[in-house]
């Protein structure tokens, strides 16, 4: 027989900060007898946070601070090692739960689809900011950085993170998070020029200006800008007029458009009006043909069929992300988001899927900054609260007994602290910062005792 539960139980799949910002929404609005759990496929919470944002931005990184004392609040649960559409369904999330709330990000790259994507060397860099954040997913992913020279395809900020990354050297993360592992294979890096490539102008680039800054502020590798890239056509120009982002990146490139190459040991190139059209090599990656482009009448770019060959051995593509469909759940094959009306999960016919909700990336798409999520979260929820007041008839199923049925070994909030402990006592050990990142499944499953 349907049940109601009594109090509200509420589930959250992702522990990102779309995911937590909802559970501290449920608590706020919800009044203090709501139960929360917040599920997550990994053993570790804070998503994109712990395994997105660059180890040297140390304090983007501490927002899991605020993140943590939300999973400590009375009434929120986090469950470790339970992946919707592996180890449960959305039906089952009906079962035992009044809502459920996905926030699953979007954390697959866009391709550039272009020949030669596939040789060894063309990189997506998903799987690099994975590697250098020690996802454990990445465990064994290997990237050859004896290459003297490597391109970066997209001008937004996570491309601006992996040139960072390249560019800097290992004694400049040794105070970072990153694995032992990252700092063993940049100590070794032969790299000594990098090409980031915009495919349309510096006034269309999209990184934001703050995080463009610290590319010329790099001890190891000069910038360098060509000053006809910066010539702007009137779209260009009208942008910059009314744009004062636009106007602020513009103010970075001229200034690096204006300097004298010095000696730095690396050299880092931004250019612009450049687009992908083949990635050559005998076996694997060795240079990158781009066509040089243009705006045309209606602002969108296209090819002047004029070309460039650029030697890389390695080419990494930053040129988006995505989300993936969650199995049960309505998806937007187009925009790679879930069809949702302020959070209410809507079906093909448009009407609102009862008790599903969505927040984050999964609901918007991959844009904004951390705290974006926290507005983006509490909208969902004011729609949730305002659809089930007292709840809405369920099974009334209990997640812990279904988990144990199926023999899901499950991570407690505890066996989380232990992997934060351990990782804390692994920096003191190597006399590296604050904390050094367990690499890998198993070191982390030795830690939470698995
Ligand atoms: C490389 C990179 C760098 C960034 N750097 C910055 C920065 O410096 N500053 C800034 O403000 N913003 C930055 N961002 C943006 C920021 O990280 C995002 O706005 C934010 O993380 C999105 O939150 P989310 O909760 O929607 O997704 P996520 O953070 O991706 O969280 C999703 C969670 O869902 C879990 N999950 C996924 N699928 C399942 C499943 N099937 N079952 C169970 N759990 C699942 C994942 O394990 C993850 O924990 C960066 C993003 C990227 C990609």
């Amino acid at each position: 027989m349907a049940v109601v539960a009594n109090p509200l139980q509420i589930a959250v799949i992702g522990s990102g900060p779309a995911g937590i910002y909802a559970a501290e929404a449920l608590l706020k609005q919800g009044g203090p007898d709501i139960k929360v759990d917040v599920l997550d496929r990994l053993p570790t919470p804070y998503g994109l946070v712990r395994y997105g944002v660059a180890p040297d931005h140390k304090s983007i990184k501490s927002i899991a601070k605020y993140l943590q004392r939300v999973l400590e609040s009375p009434g929120v649960r986090f469950i470790g090692c339970v992946e919707l559409g592996k180890d449960i369904t959305s039906a089952d999330l009906l079962d035992c739960y009044d809502a459920v709330i996905y926030c699953t990000g979007a954390m697959v790259d866009r391709q550039l689809g272009i020949p030669g994507e596939d040789l060894p060397g063309s990189v997506a860099a998903t799987d690099f900011v994975n590697w250098y954040c020690g996802h454990p997913d990445a465990t064994g992913l290997e990237f050859d950085l004896s290459v003297d020279e490597a391109a970066v395809i997209g001008v937004g900020n996570v491309a601006v993170d992996v040139v960072r990354i390249l560019a800097k050297t290992a004694d400049e993360l040794r105070e970072s998070d990153a694995p032992e592992y990252v700092i063993e294979a940049l100590a070794d890096s032969k790299i000594r020029r990098i090409h980031m490539i915009g495919r349309r102008g510096p006034a269309q680039a999209k990184f934001t200006t703050k995080e463009l800054r610290e590319l010329g502020e790099l001890e190891n590798a000069a910038v360098s800008v060509r000053p006809e890239d910066m010539e702007l056509d009137p779209a260009s120009a009208a942008l910059e007029e009314s744009d004062r982002h636009v106007r602020g990146n513009l103010k970075v490139l001229r200034g690096w458009a204006a300097l004298e190459p010095d000696d730095r040991p690396r050299r880092l190139d931004v250019r612009f009006w450049l687009r992908p059209v083949e990635i050559r090599g005998d076996g694997r990656v060795e240079e990158l043909r781009l066509e040089r482009t243009a705006l045309n009448d209606d602002g969108r770019v296209t090819g002047t069929g004029s070309y460039e060959v650029l030697p890389a051995g390695m080419v990494l593509r930053s040129v988006g992300y995505k989300s993936v469909p969650l199995p049960g759940v309505p998806f937007d094959e187009r925009r790679y988001v879930v069809p949702n009306d302020a959070g209410r999960i809507i079906d093909p016919d448009g009407a609102p899927v009862p008790g599903e909700y969505v927040a984050g990336w999964i609901k918007r798409g991959p844009t904004g900054v951390v705290g974006t999520n926290k507005s983006d979260a509490a909208e969902t929820v004011r729609s949730l609260l305002a659809d089930l007041p007292a709840g809405r008839p369920h099974e009334g199923k209990s997640i812990d007994g279904l988990l144990e049925e199926r023999g899901v070994a499950c991570v407690t909030y505890t066996g989380w602290l232990g992997i934060d402990a351990a990782e804390i006592a692994l920096a003191e050990k190597l006399g590296r910062g604050e904390r050094v990142k367990l690499a890998g499944w198993d070191a982390m499953r030795a830690v939470w005792g698995a």
